[in-house]
């Protein structure tokens, strides 16, 4: 759609989905001058019915919202909705009120006096320091008929404008309701962007220019494209929430292989952490694991797991897929945001991101990976499989060497993945000792661009539809067609449709993303020709930034 008549902001697109909705924001906490007078004897009685009166409406509107929710936002919104009313911090707030103190400085006075005791006592109690606060802050503003703190609860399905999410306000978001989600800050694994993607809402962050979208303006918010459009034409509007059901459809319908409408076959696979994650995966149409992070299987162990206990648990990923689809199987990439504890990390690394992570551990502690590919190669022979084996975070052909030799020697498949630009640029020397590349587009980003990959402020810089990651992506996946190897990609960026299309047309062989991904990028592939896919992805290399090449992308793939 173009909409052009009206100014389209751009953002890192989350959840995918298009939903045309009026704006609704969080009230913020009101800002309530606390008077030093006193309640004249006579009208103490009447203040203290107003604060018993507010209280008991914020409980009920909470409660309210929990009979909206389910899961744990239910349980959260009740169990906040109990605690504005629990008996300690009313009794506290009475008594202030009938020594004469006004009601909103007798409940700020309260529960700050609680919030220093839950503080002091550490532990669950401080965790209710901020339910604490925002029955204060819900509270104070009723009393002062201020619009109630947090997300309100709308008439209508809303989307959700703010400059942030803190969890609370996120706790109670009912999807019938909050039907899009839209936030200045935050980046792609925000805490926005995870509630995001766990309710299934259509999610856009990073979104320069929101914060002049007031409540009650009509915006077309369009996940899969990254963008906000304030007061669309309303045709318009409604042309995209029908093209966007129509591919949500087509997504229920697609069940594989994966392929482009002219029949270019493409692997589509996988992303799974454990071997639950990989029996789900088995009944998507997932032709196989793409990437199986073994780190997160041991996020919370002090010590090494056996050779026994890991090979235990890799044949369970492999034994999901045995009978043909290949599993990858990455070594641990342990370091940065992921540490190990028992992987000897350095603890003084200034740089962890630049630091020792991934291949990198095996130079002080050799026998690590070693172990981990005699589990590997014990689970293959257990479930009589062939997995293929890569190595995170290499730098240099002579790693990718050194790693190709070991793996060999067990009897396995190795291939290394693309994260770093030295690698992506001399691809065609790693593949003179490896058998495939995988493209790990979220570090390529943050590695490429200079920009840490958790920061929210840089989450432009870290869009994978950057031009500069995306020609990275050309190089390798070039080198890999040169000698006939294979070279798929694995990061967020695959789980885009319309930039797995692009991805395709730089010449990637495979996708791999998360399983709840896999039948919208599947299905968006089948639309297109594959001189389509590199006709886009030529002009996504011409444009100047990812806004841009989202639109390049979509003027030729539609
Ligand atoms: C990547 O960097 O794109 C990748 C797939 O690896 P991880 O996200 O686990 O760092
Ligand atoms: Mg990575």
């Amino acid at each position: 759609m173009s909409a052009l008549s009206v100014p389209v902001l751009h953002g890192v697109p989350v959840v995918p989905g298009v939903q045309y909705a009026p704006v609704i924001r969080p009230g913020r906490p009101p800002v309530v001058e606390l008077a030093d007078t006193e309640i004249a004897e006579p009208d103490r009685a009447a203040e203290a019915g107003r604060f018993r009166a507010a209280a008991t409406a914020v409980a009920d509107r909470l409660r309210a919202r929990a009979a909206h929710a389910t899961g744990a936002a239910a349980e959260v919104l009740a169990a906040t909705a109990t605690l504005a009313q629990d008996r300690a911090w009313i009794g506290a707030a009475e008594k202030r009120i009938t020594a004469g103190a006004p009601a909103a400085r007798a409940v700020t006075e309260a529960v700050d006096q609680f919030i220093d005791m839950f503080t002091k006592l550490g532990g669950l109690m401080a965790e209710r320091v901020t339910d604490l606060r925002d029955i204060r802050d819900r509270v104070v503003a009723e009393l002062a008929g201020l619009p109630e703190p947090g997300v309100p609860l709308p008439d209508t399905p809303s989307i959700l404008c703010a400059p942030d999410l803190a969890p609370a306000d996120t706790a109670g978001l009912d999807p019938d309701l909050i039907v899009g989600l839209a936030t200045t800050l935050g980046g792609p694994t925000s805490h926005t962007a995870i509630i995001a993607r766990q309710l299934g809402i259509p999610c856009v962050v990073a979104v320069s220019g929101l914060d002049a979208i007031g409540s009650g303006r009509m915006v077309l918010l369009d996940g899969t494209a990254g963008t906000v459009t304030a007061d669309p034409d309303p045709s318009e509007a409604a042309a995209a929430l029908d093209a966007a059901r129509r591919s949500a459809e087509a997504a229920r319908h697609w069940h594989g292989p994966g392929a482009t409408g002219d029949g270019h076959a493409v692997a589509i696979l996988a992303n799974v952490a454990d071997g639950a994650a990989a029996r789900a995966a088995r009944e998507t149409p997932a032709e196989g694991i793409g990437l199986f992070r073994t780190e997160l299987c041991f996020l919370n162990r002090d010590t090494e797991p056996t050779v026994e206990e890991q090979a235990a648990i890799y044949a369970q990923v492999l034994e999901a897929f045995s009978g043909g689809p290949k599993v990858v199987i990455r070594t641990l990439d342990a370091g940065s945001d992921k540490p190990l504890r028992f992987a000897g990390h350095p603890l003084d690394e200034a740089n962890p991101a630049l630091g020792v992570r991934g291949i990198r551990i095996a130079a002080d502690n050799p026998g690590l990976l070693e172990r981990q590919l005699d589990a590997v190669a014990a689970a293959a022979e257990k479930t009589n499989t062939e997995p293929w084996v890569m190595a995170p975070m290499i730098a240099t052909a002579d790693e990718a060497k050194r790693f190709a030799a070991q793996v060999r020697s067990r009897g396995l498949t190795p291939g290394v993945m693309i994260e770093i630009p030295a690698a992506a640029l001399l691809a065609g020397a790693i593949l003179d000792h490896v058998d495939f590349l995988s493209i790990g587009t979220n570090d390529l980003a943050q590695y490429t661009m200079a920009a840490d990959r958790m920061s929210a402020e840089l989450a432009t810089l870290t869009d994978p539809w950057q031009p500069a990651v995306l020609a990275l992506v050309e190089i390798a996946a070039r080198a890999g067609a040169a000698v006939g190897k294979p070279v798929g990609v694995c990061g967020e960026a695959a789980a885009d449709p319309l930039l797995a299309c692009v991805l395709v047309g730089l010449g990637v062989t495979s996708l791999s993303a998360a399983a709840a991904a896999i039948p919208a990028v599947g299905a968006r592939l089948s639309t297109v020709t594959l001189q389509q896919c590199r006709d886009a992805a030529q002009a996504v290399l011409a444009t100047a930034g990812p806004g841009e090449a989202r639109a390049a992308a979509l003027g030729v793939l539609g």
